[in-house]
């Protein structure tokens, strides 16, 4: 068997990877779906629906977990007890569905495969609520709404939280400033150099025009559309290198907002930086070495699940039994700050990765939330949100 067949057979084989998981293949529509729980021990699991075209259904469900299991951490970190969401008495536990298959663009089949889908989330009962990931939108959030109500990230004139990226790139901003102030001891980004790998996307751009703003010199590098990169390039002033140039640009902070996997044994010997720190999610390739070799080449990392948070609370927001509310999304995303900070200076005290230290903060969350439930004598732990 390959090392991919072991990995696959250990993770299903293990009881403790993941609560609940939901394969459906829908032979009449073709939809060939699955859902994974990952953990409930702090309400229902919260996380978006891929659509991507895996070549295999075991390298479907692999990701499926791991993205499944990112979720449980993220959120058990971004709405902690001291969040207007956890105080509303609404927090969350961490899930993923992969639809796996090219996106079909035909509207109708579309159409017909997320309703067959919404079906599946309605018979999970409240176990899971999704919402957007990459390659499906808004449009496919509004046709499940009306097969269940266990979905979230819909438009603002529906009364849901609509686009998730300010509330991502506002957050990345706090951990940014945590970062700044571990290391350069400043909370200004005025004179400091930042380095956007993906400064045309959604997150990217947002995060350039406000970095800008606040007189941080900036470099970009944009994708397989450099025009878009260069004109948000010359609106903020930045200097724009070619895509493979970025890592080794002399900065300050290394911002990926790209793609996943980029802080690797090829990209990391080539960093310039004090800080690595920006909005894509798993950044890392081998998560506990390459955060390792982040730390022994004086690197701070700001691991993504944290810092990256600001999209989900912005949408968890739309669970909050008083509706969603831009001011309390931005009270909630400043914790983004808080959490960064406590986890640095673990991380200095022990002189361990943050990374490290982000995943214990989150299971100990998890772990004491579990005793408390045992001692209260509680069957079911699992909360719903009171909005729906
Ligand atoms: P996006 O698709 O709008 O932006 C990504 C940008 O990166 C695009 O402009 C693309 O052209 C560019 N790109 C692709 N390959 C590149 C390369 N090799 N070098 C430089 N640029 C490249 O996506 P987004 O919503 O801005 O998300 C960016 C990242 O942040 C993703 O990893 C996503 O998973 C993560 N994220 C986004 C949100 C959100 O709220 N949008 C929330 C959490 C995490």
């Amino acid at each position: 068997m390959t090392d991919f067949g072991k990995t696959l057979v250990e993770r299903l084989e293990s009881r403790e990877s993941f609560e609940r998981m939901v394969i459906m293949n829908d032979e009449r529509t073709g939809l060939e779906v699955s859902v994974i729980i990952h953990d409930t021990t702090l309400g229902p699991a919260l996380g978006g629906t891929r659509w991507y075209p895996f070549p295999t259904r075991a390298e479907a469900l692999v990701d499926n977990q791991r993205l499944a299991r990112d979720m449980t951490y993220k959120l058990a970190l971004a709405v902690g007890e001291d969040t207007e969401l956890a105080q509303a008495g609404v927090s969350f536990g961490g899930g993923k569905a992969v639809i796996r298959g090219r996106p079909t663009q035909d509207k109708d089949r579309r159409k017909e495969q997320l309703r067959v889908y919404a079906a599946l989330i309605d018979s999970l009962a409240g176990g899971f609520v999704t919402s957007v990931d990459v390659g499906t939108s808004v449009e496919d959030m509004i046709t499940m709404k009306k097969v269940t109500k266990w979905v979230a990230g819909l438009p603002k004139e529906m009364g849901g939280s609509g686009d998730p990226s300010p509330a991502t790139a506002h957050g990345v901003v706090w951990g940014m400033i945590a970062c700044l102030e571990a290391v350069f001891d400043t909370d200004s980004f005025r004179g400091k150099t930042v380095a956007i790998q993906g400064i045309a996307g959604k997150v990217g751009s947002i995060l350039a025009r406000d970095l800008a703003r606040q007189g941080a010199i900036l470099i970009g590098s944009g994708g397989v559309n450099q025009s878009a990169a260069q004109k948000i390039a010359t609106e903020v002033g930045a200097k724009l290198v070619p895509p493979d140039e970025i890592y080794e640009q002399q900065c300050d902070v290394f911002a990926a907002c790209a793609l996943g996997g980029i802080l690797n044994d090829n990209t990391i010997p080539k960093l310039r930086c004090r800080i690595v720190a920006g909005g894509a999610n798993n950044q890392l390739w081998e998560p506990t070495r390459h955060a390792t070799m982040l730390r022994d080449r004086g690197i701070l990392h700001a691991p993504a699940f944290w810092i990256n948070a600001g999209g989900v609370i912005n949408v968890a927001h739309e669970l909050h039994p008083g509706g969603y509310s831009q001011e309390r999304v931005f009270a909630d995303v400043k914790k983004i700050y808080d959490r960064g900070r406590t986890i640095i200076e673990i991380s200095r005290k022990e002189e361990v990765t943050p990374y490290a230290v982000a995943i214990r903060l989150a299971e100990d969350r998890i772990r004491k939330a579990r005793r408390t439930a045992r001692q209260e004598h509680v069957d079911d732990p699992r909360q719903r949100p009171a909005a729906l």
